[in-house]
């Protein structure tokens, strides 16, 4: 994630001219000359305005990077997250500074449950992950967070235990906070809801899913149609697999399990899944079974 966005001031620089020619054209249309003068008028004020409330965003972002990273998150981090540890040093900077503006930019809220620091960390951690290796992503498609007290079913009655996390179309990820905290304490099970339910807004395009992340494309985006393929069709027919069988119901699930195995048990899925391993490294650009080796761990 980046602090100060090129294409925010390129949007208002556009939209005032717009606002600009619409105040003109729409004063003239009311009221002749003096009117087309106070659509100018208008029209930039409208400008100036949008100019302002996208500078503020960049001065919120610069703030939440401004001072160092807070002791207690970063102990926190060492603690609870497994992956944190792994990260190579340069990325685990890179790591810190978009868990701030993915917290100063995006709302996390708790139903029935208090949306702690902690909590906060850990949602801003789960989507962080996946998106460290690209600079300029903005999370743009998530709209908010929703923690739930527990696991819900498909009518949001919170104490049924049928889902864990849910990401809709529109943006929004609701994640079950004991679900969320089992997946942290856990690292090596290839169980994560939270980069899972991220992992399904990587896949949204015009709010819909279709199993193919967004920014996959070309050959890639082939290759990986034809593997899950293959993958699914194993996890069928029960044959031996890193992923869990969720991903058996259908190439968006296939998706999300594929992610959550990348990221937790990353030595595995390269040795048993090549090719799938291959394809999620070049698209998230990271290796994280490398940064395993790295640290002398073997699977
Ligand atoms: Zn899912």
């Amino acid at each position: 994630m980046r602090v100060e966005r090129p294409g925010d001031r390129r949007f208002a620089r556009m939209a005032g001219a717009v606002a600009v020619v619409l105040g003109m054209a729409l004063g003239a249309l009311v009221a002749g000359l003096p009117g087309a003068g106070a659509g100018l008028l208008a029209g930039a004020l409208i400008g100036l305005g949008l100019r302002r409330v996208l500078d503020r965003g960049t001065a919120r972002r610069r703030d939440a990077v401004a001072a160092p990273f807070p002791g207690e998150w970063r102990e926190f981090l060492r603690e609870a997250y497994d992956h944190y540890e792994r990260l190579p040093e340069e990325w685990r900077g890179r790591f810190e500074e978009d868990l701030r503006l993915f917290l100063s930019e995006k709302r996390i809220t708790g139903v029935g449950v208090d949306a702690t620091d902690e909590l906060r960390l850990l949602v801003a951690a789960s989507a962080v992950t996946l998106s460290l290796g690209w600079p300029e992503y903005e999370w743009e498609q998530l709209t908010e967070v929703l923690l739930y007290a527990g696991d819900f079913d498909r009518d949001y009655t919170v104490g049924e235990e049928e889902l864990s996390g849910q990401a809709h179309g529109w943006g929004t990820v609701i994640l079950s906070v004991p679900s969320l905290y089992q997946s942290f304490e856990y690292p090596d099970d290839a169980y994560h809801v939270g980069i899972h339910e991220f992992a399904h807004i990587l896949d949204v395009d015009h709010t819909h899913f279709d199993g193919i992340p967004v920014g996959l494309d070309g050959d890639l985006a082939r290759r990986w149609v034809e593997v899950a393929e293959k993958e699914m069709e194993a996890l069928r027919r029960r044959r031996r697999s890193a992923f869990d069988e969720y991903g058996a119901r259908e190439p968006v699930e296939f998706l999300g399990v594929a992610v959550e195995a990348f990221f937790e048990i990353p030595q595995l899925v390269r040795r048993r899944h090549r090719e799938v391993y291959d394809i999620l490294s070049a698209y998230f650009g990271q290796d994280p079974a490398a940064w395993d080796d790295a640290r002398g761990l073997r699977e």
